[in-house]
């Protein structure tokens, strides 16, 4: 019988950023006098996004990050949206700008992504972004998939001439995910709801990076031995958290895997923080 997976542990890795950031901050604060600045657009009251723009901030606050969260009401106007905006872009005391998504069907989520400053964009929804992240150039990525990139960094994971299958074709997890892993040389499969055969991909692969949506969508069966997993997907099931992966199973079978909770999700974190920290660097020396 072959041994259990590794257990990526993607709390662990997050904490250990957090503690680089937060030591970093110090320093920046003493030799400055002011600290990096997160701001979060929150439209609504939606309780799942509640819940995690104060986990965002109780994590800001813990590396000595400043955090607000600019509440507005659901029935906001798209002009009056776009103002608040506006006024967080022009802010030279505000570094990182997140829009909590999703928002109100009466707004248009394009307009508002097109209006973010792409130097403030740390989550990448910008296609300025994007279209950077494509030509492998130097600009914000999703915080999502770039912590997955530094989870296999830090685990000193080779990605180079890997097969990798990404399954989910989303604009904030699954397209930059291969986009990423494209630039480091992988050979990469993407497989969505309208693949015929996911199973087909994924079990030739050295790698799996699932953001799907769907618990239990990857089973043991669909894995090839000493296989790399790892599960992006969040969904809550008879009140607890849950994967994409069967991971109780999975894990007999894999080389390495990622828990839920405790992967992808802190890291997702972690790399809001860096970026910020990355743009208040930057805008000390423009
Ligand atoms: P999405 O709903 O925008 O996209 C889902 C993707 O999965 C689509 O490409 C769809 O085609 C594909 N898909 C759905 N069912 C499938 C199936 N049966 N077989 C193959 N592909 C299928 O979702 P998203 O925003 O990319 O998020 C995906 C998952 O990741 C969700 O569970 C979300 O909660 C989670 N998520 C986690 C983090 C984190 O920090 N860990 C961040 C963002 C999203």
């Amino acid at each position: 019988m072959s041994e259990e997976a590794m257990i990526l542990d993607g709390s662990a890795k997050s904490k250990e950023i957090q503690d680089e950031i937060s030591a970093e901050v110090e320093e920046l604060k003493e030799e400055e006098g002011v600290v990096p600045k997160l701001s979060i657009i929150f439209v609504g009251d939606n309780p799942a996004s509640a819940s995690y723009i104060k986990l965002q901030q109780r994590i800001c606050n813990k590396v000595g990050i400043e955090s607000e969260v600019v509440d507005l009401p659901e029935e906001i106007s798209q002009e009056d949206l776009l103002d608040e905006l506006d006024k967080l872009n022009n802010d030279d005391e505000v570094n990182g700008i997140l829009i909590q998504m999703p928002l109100p069907d009466h707004i248009d989520d394009d307009k508002v992504i097109r209006a973010i400053n792409p130097d403030k964009d740390i989550d990448a929804f910008h296609p300025y972004n994007i279209g950077e992240l494509v030509i492998d150039g130097d600009a914000y990525v999703p915080c999502t998939p770039e912590g997955v990139m530094e989870l296999f960094d830090r685990y000193d994971i080779e990605l180079r001439g890997k097969d990798v299958t990404v399954v989910g074709h989303s604009n904030i997890v699954g397209k930059p995910m291969a986009l990423l892993l494209l630039n480091e040389n992988a050979t990469v499969s993407v497989c969505h709801i309208d693949t015929e055969d996911t199973a087909s991909y994924t079990k030739e692969s050295d790698i799996v990076i699932v953001a799907a949506g769907v618990p239990n969508l990857i089973t043991a069966d669909m894995v090839k031995e000493g296989a790399i997993v790892i599960d992006v997907g969040i969904n809550e099931v008879d009140g607890e958290i849950v994967g994409d992966v069967d991971f109780e199973k999975v894990k007999e079978k894999a080389g390495a895997i990622t828990p839920v909770p405790g992967g992808a999700g802190p890291m997702t974190i972690a790399m809001l923080l860096k970026d910020t920290l990355k743009s208040y660097k930057e805008m000390l020396n423009k």
